[in-house]
């Protein structure tokens, strides 16, 4: 689809990025930009599936483009932004195929005396009953630390943990890199009132540009920079910056201030990749258990040299942006500016897929090694975590295991 149109600060990042060699380029978001093509897409997608088609094609004309002026992350009453909730799960519904049981905390997976899984063990929130769900299937999407927790808290048939015959669950933990640096843009004040809100974030992106310098960098892999600023729905918190434009004014001059100055602020942030570390893990505390008389998990989290270094150039590419940009940027340190782990929440990792049942805990379908029935469908098998925000590449991984998982079970072997 077309992506959104840039807005001043991205074309003036644009500029400035063309002098430092920095590509700013169009962002194709996860949100309509016009009505979907529902008279051939379900056709490309269900190609021998009459009934998947109807559903899907009626589902997909009920979405409406997105009319650039709302809140996405509050949800998109006109389903043109992408979410579960509003573009997954009514299909799904459709097909009259699933149940959702909602207020349901899982506990652990339950095992029969071969060692399949036959079900979930989970706590009603509302009625604090204990409850079985049954299955031919288990797949865990639980968000990655919450999936290793489960398999942490279910027992095999010898000893604590599923799935856990490698000893990798919980290990591996990874979050993006990520540092943010903003300031003002003289050049972006008095601009005429305006809307734009866009499509609820950015609408240019830097992919990283470095990929042959790695020799100079001192660190591996790489980062892309996101962006944003400008006139966009105003929040409070927004207002602080007329402090130091402006200390002091009130009356007609405050109003006059708060025209010229707002959306005269623009600013970077940087996600990028961070490599697996043995100081990085979750493990089952024994000491604290939650509400529901569950163990939680405690994490154990050091950045190594490699995610410093990359911060750092991080707020150094960022400076070089904002000066090009007209303002005056502060940049800082690698170790003061990268965020705090789990502050990014792209969390992956802890349960990873590989190629030997004793280096991981899924091979490359999502299916545990141990537990020929049990799948883990989220973050949680990634072995590494690129700088893309990672819920597209879980969206595939999960379509792509489905669709496996349906032809073993027509071919009888789950
Ligand atoms: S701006 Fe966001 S919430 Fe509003 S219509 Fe577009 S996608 Fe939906």
């Amino acid at each position: 689809m077309p992506p959104p149109k840039p807005r001043v600060g991205e074309l003036l990042a644009k500029k400035a990025g063309r002098k430092l060699g920095v590509p700013v380029v169009a962002a194709h978001r996860a949100v309509l930009s016009q009505p979907m093509d529902w008279k051939n897409l379900p056709k490309v997608l269900f190609p021998n599936n009459p009934k998947a088609q109807e559903i899907l094609g009626k589902d997909m004309m009920s979405r409406a483009a997105c009319f650039w002026a709302t809140n996405c992350i509050r949800g998109c009453s006109i389903r043109a932004n992408f979410q579960s909730t509003t573009v997954l799960l009514p299909p799904a519904l459709a097909t009259g195929n699933l149940d959702i049981i909602t207020d349901a905390m899982v506990r652990e997976v339950v095992l029969d005396d071969s060692g399949k899984a036959t079900g979930v063990h989970y706590i009603d929130k509302v009625t604090r009953r204990d409850a079985i769900a049954k299955a031919r299937v288990v797949i865990l999407a639980a968000s990655t630390c919450e999936t290793s927790r489960i398999l942490l808290n279910s027992k095999s048939r010898d000893k604590a943990g599923l799935a856990n015959s490698s000893g990798q669950v919980g290990l591996n933990l990874m979050d993006s890199v990520g540092t943010r640096l903003g300031a003002h843009i003289p050049a972006m004040e008095d601009l005429p009132p305006m809307n734009e809100d866009g499509a609820g974030g950015l609408h240019t992106y830097v992919p990283w540009w470095l990929v042959n310098e790695h020799a100079k960098l001192g660190f591996a892999r790489g980062y892309h920079i996101e962006m944003g600023g400008g006139r966009q729905m105003p929040e409070v918190k927004n207002f602080g910056y007329l402090d130091s434009t402006s200390p002091g004014v009130y009356g007609r001059k405050l109003k006059e201030e708060a025209r010229r100055y707002y959306g005269a602020q623009f600013g970077f942030s940087g996600r990028g990749e961070m490599l697996p570390n043995k100081d990085c893990y979750s493990e089952l505390d024994p000491n604290v258990v939650d509400q529901w008389g569950i163990p939680v998990l405690r994490f154990h989290w050091k950045w190594s040299d490699h995610e410093i270094k990359q911060a750092e150039h991080m707020q150094q590419s960022f400076a070089a942006m904002i000066e090009g940009m007209g303002g005056k940027a502060k940049p800082l340190s690698g170790a003061d500016a990268i965020q705090r782990p789990g502050e990014i929440i792209h969390e992956v990792g802890t349960a990873r897929m590989g190629y030997k049942a004793a280096e991981s805990v899924a091979n490359q379908y999502c299916q545990t090694w141990d537990v020929k029935n049990l799948f883990l469908m989220d973050g949680s098998v990634l072995p590494s975590n690129p700088d893309k925000n990672p819920t597209l590449t879980i969206l595939a991984l999960a379509w792509r295991s489905s669709e496996w998982l349906m032809e073993e079970m027509k071919r009888g072997n789950i």
